[in-house]
């Protein structure tokens, strides 16, 4: 319990010879006087001066009832001004302060403090003290003590005018011991229920209080309580939402960490750890059940798994519970379900039992990884799946290409009539199966192509080249096919352009793909164009036609692996959908860039890059 007030404030006032700022001057001339007549009673005096001494103390003493009007006024003003000034702050230590000096302003104490009850304990807690010695606060038989415990246990106020001569309290030690005098102690309430005590006293003068300063000082103890009640619900609200803000901060890092990793290991590690953090547990496991049924620690070490591999039932419940405990060990579990299914748990194991949000943070964490393993495990399974895919393409295409290559050796050999003439009939079918034997093995090139690039077995052989001189020999090469559609083939390449160091296979493929569709998608008797320039250490090239153009709704889905456009244009053209695929992966393999802008019916203008100095390692 905090009693820094306390010693900040010992003796840090001088008597205060006066009540409340509110009563007259002459009250307080009235009040030095007194002190001082009790002075003189230690004095040993001449018996008629001590009854004379007597009497004035007696006459001086009664001297402010005689105007009850006048000091009943200003102390409701002085109550008005105190209560006033309280609940202008929440925080629990100055409204404690302030209740304080406004106590010793009204009842015109000499000393005081203030004392709170634990709920939970029940005791009091000394919280704020004016004038007091140390040894007072700290001592077990002080008086205060005993007229504090005595209000707490009755609940109602004690006054004593002059505590010396009261019965109650005249024989107590401590009353002789201190030489107190008049003393008030009043209850703190708040609806209804006791929070604390608020006690004052005045050693030397006897009847400084009066009933009329209880009845004050408990009007004001009413109000002082329900300040001080609202300034630590202010306090446990802050507190509380404090604590749900960095559980929140949390809970969003363990977001971050889980989202962060596809990576089925890397994830059961974040969660073990997080485990462990969370829980202040000294071993933690994760448990999951896999594809054949049978549990097992996917993270924590084995050997020391305190129980059988089995995971208890939850109950589809997905709070954390106790699942072991041998003396001071105690193992908490948290169910990590899968669509509903129990897949597995997390286990923590700590030397003591674990506390409530403890458990709580485990059940949420469950929650988060569960998440998390589910998309690592479909992420395990479509790369399994890619894989086995990538396995297949690579044996088919090598399997095909060997009679494709003896069919189309074949066929030429039969259309050269090299094994005997044959008729107009027989040279139709033979262009047949020629063509569809080429369309067969562009589709085989494509899908190898594609496999080798997605598992990293393509390999680049880059060189210096001259960019002109390969535009030059592909669209020779595509000549057959631009003189067949009548389209005018016009290229730009800058004068200036550099060699590029590159794997000239691969940039002829991206150009051949580019110059075909556009071959292709554009009626006959079209434009062409093929452009280079260079572009801050990359050489940029684009391919433009005079074509059918791309409908915005298919420019989404252009470069994925089987899209071909439903226009009509398009279908009636052969192909599979994989060219512009292949084509964006081998840029993107050579550390270029592809990109396109397209309006239907005027023609697309397809852009890719490649660095010069070839991709960066
Ligand atoms: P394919 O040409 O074999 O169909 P691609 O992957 O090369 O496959 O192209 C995919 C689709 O993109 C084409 O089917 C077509 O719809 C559209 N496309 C590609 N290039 C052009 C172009 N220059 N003009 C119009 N449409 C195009």
């Amino acid at each position: 319990m905090k009693t820094t007030e306390t010693s900040s404030s010992l003796h840090s006032q001088s008597l205060p010879a006066n009540k409340a700022k509110g009563r007259s001057a002459w009250q307080s001339v009235l009040d030095a006087i007194l002190v001082n007549l009790e002075q003189l009673r230690t004095v040993s005096l001449p018996p008629e001066i001590r009854s004379n001494l007597e009497a004035a103390i007696e006459k001086a003493r009664q001297l402010p009832y005689l105007f009850p009007e006048e000091s009943e006024q200003l102390r409701l003003a002085a109550l008005y001004r105190v209560s006033h000034s309280l609940g202008s702050t929440l925080d629990v230590d100055e409204v404690l302060n302030q209740v304080m000096d406004a106590v010793i302003e009204l009842s015109g104490a000499e000393r005081g403090f203030l004392m709170l009850l634990d709920p939970d304990t029940g005791e009091l807690h000394l919280r704020v003290a004016r004038n007091m010695e140390h040894e007072t606060l700290q001592s077990k038989d002080a008086v205060s003590r005993t007229i504090t415990e005595a209000v707490v246990r009755s609940g109602t106020p004690i006054l004593t005018t002059d505590a010396q001569s009261d019965p109650r309290f005249a024989r107590q030690e401590s009353i002789m011991l201190h030489s107190l005098r008049s003393i008030m102690c009043v209850p703190l309430r708040s609806r209804g229920e006791l929070i604390g005590v608020v006690y004052v006293d005045h050693r030397i003068s006897a009847g400084v209080f009066t009933n009329e300063d209880l009845n004050l000082l408990n009007a004001f103890a009413s109000q002082a309580a329900i300040a001080i009640e609202n300034a630590r619900l202010y306090a446990r609200t802050d507190q509380a939402l404090q604590q749900r803000l960095s559980e929140l901060e949390t809970l969003t890092q363990i977001d971050r960490d889980l989202n962060a990793s596809l990576n089925f290991e890397r994830i059961m590690e974040i969660t073990r750890s997080w485990a462990l953090r969370g829980t202040q547990g000294f071993q933690a496991w994760v448990l999951l059940m896999n594809s054949d049924g049978k549990i097992q620690i996917t993270s924590g070490p084995p050997e020391e798994y305190p129980l059988s591999l089995q995971i208890p039932n939850f109950d589809r419940e997905w709070a954390a519970r106790t699942v072991w405990q041998e003396g001071n060990q105690t193992l908490l579990a948290a169910p990590i379900f899968h669509g509903g299914n129990l897949a597995g748990l997390i286990a923590v194991q700590k030397n003591q039992p674990f506390t409530e949000q403890e458990s709580l943070f485990l059940s949420r964490l469950a929650a988060r990884a569960a998440n998390a393993i589910e998309n690592a495990r479909l992420y395990d399974a479509v790369q399994h799946a890619n894989q086995e895919k990538n396995r297949f393409i690579s044996v088919i295409s090598h399997e095909l290409r060997i009679p494709m290559t003896s069919i189309r050796g074949y066929t030429d050999l039969l259309r050269q009539q090299v094994v005997g003439p044959i008729n107009e009939q027989q040279r139709s079918f033979l262009d047949t199966i020629r063509n569809n034997v080429d369309r067969m093995a562009a589709l085989v090139s494509d899908l190898s192509d594609i496999s080798r690039i997605e598992s990293g077995r393509l390999k680049l052989e880059p060189r210096w080249l001259t960019l002109a001189q390969l535009v030059e020999e592909t669209t020779m090469s595509l000549r057959p096919k631009l003189d067949e559609k009548g389209h005018q083939l016009y290229t730009e390449i800058a004068p200036d352009l550099p060699e590029i160091f590159a794997d000239p296979t691969r940039v002829s493929q991206v150009l051949t793909n580019l110059l075909t569709n556009a071959i292709k998608y554009t009626p006959g008797g079209g434009s062409i164009w093929v452009r280079a320039r260079q572009q801050e250490g990359f050489i940029y090239v684009e391919v433009q036609d005079s074509g059918i153009g791309i409908a915005p709704e298919d420019q989404k889905r252009l470069f994925e692996q089987f899209f071909r456009s439903e226009d009509q244009a398009v279908r009636e053209e052969q192909g599979w959908g994989l060219g512009l695929n292949v084509t964006k992966q081998l840029v993107e393999l050579m550390g270029g860039n592809i990109g396109f802008s397209s309006q239907p019916g005027y023609g697309s203008t397809f852009w890719f890059t490649l660095p010069l100095e070839g991709k960066a390692q």
